[in-house]
């Protein structure tokens, strides 16, 4: 696909690339004259719309075409939304990463396991940096979210001050004791900030988050009062919650356990960093039956019922260690992603099967949303006052509902845009540019590509249909159909193989007909329509028909 440049080349402006419109793959290009940066780079688990792929990423083809002008890739904090990636939008775009030192140690995790390590060049930062790259100069403010060391960031560009809030909420009681920093926004507001571009993933949602603290105490609450063993799914990125967990385990006198890989590498890579009151595990999972069943806490992964997860296998029965019994308590510690609750509330039905008692958030505050709810989102605008607003991070009707609170707030210029639409940020306007037809890349299994390269589409045509596979031979000097059509199935009911033999019999009748001498690509042409034919009057359905032949000098 061909791509126009974007059209001035001394101004400034955006490009969100992911993000905008639905939720998750966060990426926004920000261009200051000849000089481009992206402000996050995460992925998307990947859902029926592409069968098979394991990860959505931004739009691989885009970018190479600007990569010669990327000058740097910022990124906000550490989620696979926003960091997710990172080693593919590299080999396309090898451009500095700038990010805060836990944020890094997460990248350094994926660039290890791609091979990369070392090959980048990663700078870390911190709300005291100061960082200048061609025409833009950035400072970093502290943030609270569900995962440590966030930042939002403020660009100085030759129109004004950019504020990009990257993910946040107003945590008044952060577990880490790094502040929200309420002071220095307000003297970013002081000085003036053209555009304001502010997390919309709660926009929906009224009043004040809870403090990360409030679920800490939920969850205290919940514990003392069981006495068996208790398994906490939660997300493995939330190091806050797992240093509560294990606050809580101490006082309570139950010993803390991890299950799930990942759990283990962000609580390495924190201590790595710095990050203080990381627990350290103190059961060996092989150990969990020699443990008394009072006084086992486990932390597990699983929460979204990812297969392969710890929560999810033990809910299976098909995890090494863990064996659910009567009396256990599985508390879920986490929210129900919108489009994976079909399958929590399966995991949920099996973790019962075992007679296990299971507490979900809903109703308790076991849980805290990393995201400001609309009273925050009013109060960042109030603290920032910038002339112009535009919504990011967020399904397109969050956005929308963000938007309606800039205007209460009154500022002067709120727009709305979506993923591939460019918006020129001038001194006295905002205004929109090109659309730029930017598509999905996927990760599958180990390549990347789009939908057409990965041949993506034609997977839900045959997880849909079925495959049928004929096979022809076809006379060489006669151009006709000699011997025997071989046909096969995959995921076709054929009526205990009766379809076979009636749809074989058919397309030999039929192809018979055919004049001789034909080219033999017509003939497996006639028989792909026959075999359509067949299944679709025999069984309602039209599978994916796929021919080949042989060419014989005669039958056999
Ligand atoms: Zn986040």
């Amino acid at each position: 696909m061909a791509y126009e440049p974007l059209d001035e080349s001394n101004s400034v402006g955006i490009l969100p690339i992911g993000g905008l419109g639905r939720i998750g793959m966060n990426m926004m290009l920000l261009w200051v004259g000849e000089d481009y940066f992206l402000i996050d780079c995460g992925v998307l688990f990947a859902d029926e719309q592409a069968p098979g792929a394991d990860l959505v990423l931004p739009d691989l083809g885009y970018l190479n075409t600007i990569s010669s002008k990327v000058r740097a890739i910022i990124l906000t904090h550490g989620h696979e939304d926003h960091i997710g990636a990172i080693p593919h939008v590299l080999k396309v775009c090898p451009a500095p990463v700038y990010g805060t030192r836990f944020t890094l140690g997460l990248v350094q995790e994926k660039l290890l396991e791609h091979g990369m390590a070392g090959l980048v060049d990663t700078n870390p930062i911190d709300p005291e940096s100061r960082v200048e790259i061609g025409a833009a100069r950035f400072e970093f403010i502290r943030v609270t979210h569900s995962i440590p060391d966030c930042v939002s960031v403020l660009i100085d560009t030759p129109v004004g001050k950019i504020l990009h809030t990257g993910d946040w909420k107003i945590d008044l009681e952060p577990v880490d004791d790094e502040h929200f920093d309420e002071e220095r926004f307000r003297k970013a507001g002081d000085l003036g900030v053209l555009l304001l571009l502010s997390d919309s993933t709660n926009a929906m949602v009224p009043g004040w988050s809870s403090s990360e603290r409030q679920a800490g105490r939920g969850l205290e609450e919940q514990i003392r009062s069981i006495e068996g063993r208790v398994f906490v799914a939660m997300f493995s990125s939330n190091i806050h919650r797992l240093r509560l967990l294990g606050d809580i385990a101490a006082r309570l006198g139950r010993r803390i356990c991890f299950a799930g890989r990942s759990l283990h590498s962000y609580a390495r890579v924190a201590r790595e960093v710095g990050i203080p009151g990381v627990p350290h595990p103190e059961v060996d999972l092989s150990h969990l039956e020699l443990v008394p069943d009072h006084e086992l806490l486990v932390c597990m992964t699983g929460s979204q019922a990812e297969p392969g997860s710890a929560l999810f296998r033990a809910a299976v029965g098909t995890h090494p260690h863990i064996r659910f019994r009567r009396g256990d308590t599985v508390i879920l510690s986490a929210r129900f992603i919108p489009g994976n609750e079909r399958v929590i509330h399966e995991m949920i039905n099996n973790i019962s099967r075992w007679g296990v008692n299971v507490i979900t958030p809903k109703g308790l505050s076991i849980h805290a949303s990393g995201h400001a709810h609309r009273d925050e989102l009013r109060h960042m605008m109030d603290l920032v006052r910038p002339r112009f607003f535009v919504p990011i991070h967020g399904e397109y009707s969050f956005l929308l509902r963000q938007a309606e609170l800039a205007r209460q707030a009154g500022i002067e210029n709120v727009t709305v845009i979506e993923n591939g639409k460019m918006l020129h940020i001038e001194p006295h306007r905002l205004r929109l540019g090109q659309t730029i037809p930017l598509e999905p890349y996927y990760l599958d299994g180990t390549i990347t590509g789009n939908a057409d390269y990965l041949a993506i589409r034609d997977r839900g045509k045959a997880a849909y249909n079925g495959v049928v596979a004929v096979h022809l031979q076809v006379h060489r000097s006669l151009r006709h159909v000699s011997g025997q059509v071989q046909i096969n199935t995959v995921g076709v009911c054929t009526d205990d193989g009766r379809h076979l033999s009636a749809c074989k019999r058919f397309v030999e009748q039929e192809l018979a007909l055919l004049p001789p001498f034909a080219p033999s690509r017509e003939i497996c042409d006639a028989c792909e329509m026959l075999v359509r034919r067949y299944f679709r009057r025999a069984v309602g359905k039209k599978p994916v028909v796929l021919v080949t032949y042989d060419e014989k000098q005669s039958a056999e």
